[in-house]
């Protein structure tokens, strides 16, 4: 549905309203981010949304993402891939050059993006995900894990920039254990400020307000935008 500039604004200010909220509970100075998912809805949203004063958006699937950057390409978008990445489409992301990757899962997955980076001498800046909740249908790596592989990964992997952590919050109506997946995230991103790490990107439409309260310093916001 493609939504007037009236409609949009007024979404986009009750979010930002609402981020602004959240963030002031936690400090003055902690700033917040707010990436718009584009991924249900029409470029000509993006479009108004940009003349509203937005720049960053988020896509799930390689294919849309291209699709978008290249329709929208006369406009200065900055462009997040937050969905599980395929390795047939590694070298199609690398190609599109986004601000960052929100959804390195796994060494196996580092190890192949790294490569095909270097074959191209080519450079990404992503966040390793956790599937802080241990969701089976949720990709990430395990939290116990997190700070290993995130170690690892920045040793192995010199074409890949990790700067933070990832996570979807769980999957349920019961806001503890909503909460408890965004601390447990909270956490590893709090051990991982001495190795440089600097973004720690959860929240979405249901849980935003939340996922700052715990700490989030970049929001993943879709549906509350296009309604
Ligand atoms: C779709 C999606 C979002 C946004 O979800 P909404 O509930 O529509 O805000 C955020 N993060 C990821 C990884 C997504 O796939």
């Amino acid at each position: 549905m493609i939504l007037d500039k009236e409609q949009l604004r007024k979404n986009l200010d009750e979010v930002i309203w609402n981020i602004e909220e959240a963030r002031i509970t936690v400090s003055e100075h902690h700033i917040v981010k707010l990436v718009i998912v584009s991924k249900y809805t029409e470029v000509e949203n993006i479009a108004t949304l940009y003349e509203l004063g937005q720049r960053a958006f988020g896509e799930n699937q390689v294919q849309q993402l291209k699709e978008r950057i290249n329709t929208l390409d006369d406009l200065p978008l900055e462009w997040h891939m937050i969905g599980t990445l395929q390795k047939n489409k590694i070298n199609n992301l690398i190609d599109l050059r986004p601000v960052l990757m929100h959804s390195l899962d796994s060494i196996e997955l580092a190890q192949e993006l790294n490569k095909k980076l270097e074959a191209k001498s080519s450079n990404i800046s992503c966040l390793l995900q956790i599937n802080a909740a241990r969701e089976e249908t949720k990709s990430g790596v395990a939290p116990e894990k997190a700070k290993d592989i995130y170690h690892e990964i920045r040793e192995r992997f010199k074409n890949i920039t990790l700067k933070g952590v990832m996570t979807i919050g769980a999957h349920t109506d019961d806001t503890k254990v909503i909460q408890e997946s965004f601390e447990t995230t909270r956490k590893i991103y709090e051990n991982l400020k001495k190795d440089g790490a600097s973004i720690c990107s959860m929240g979405m439409s249901g849980d935003y307000e939340l996922a700052i309260k715990c700490g989030s310093n970049m929001v993943r916001i879709g549906s509350a935008l296009f309604k």
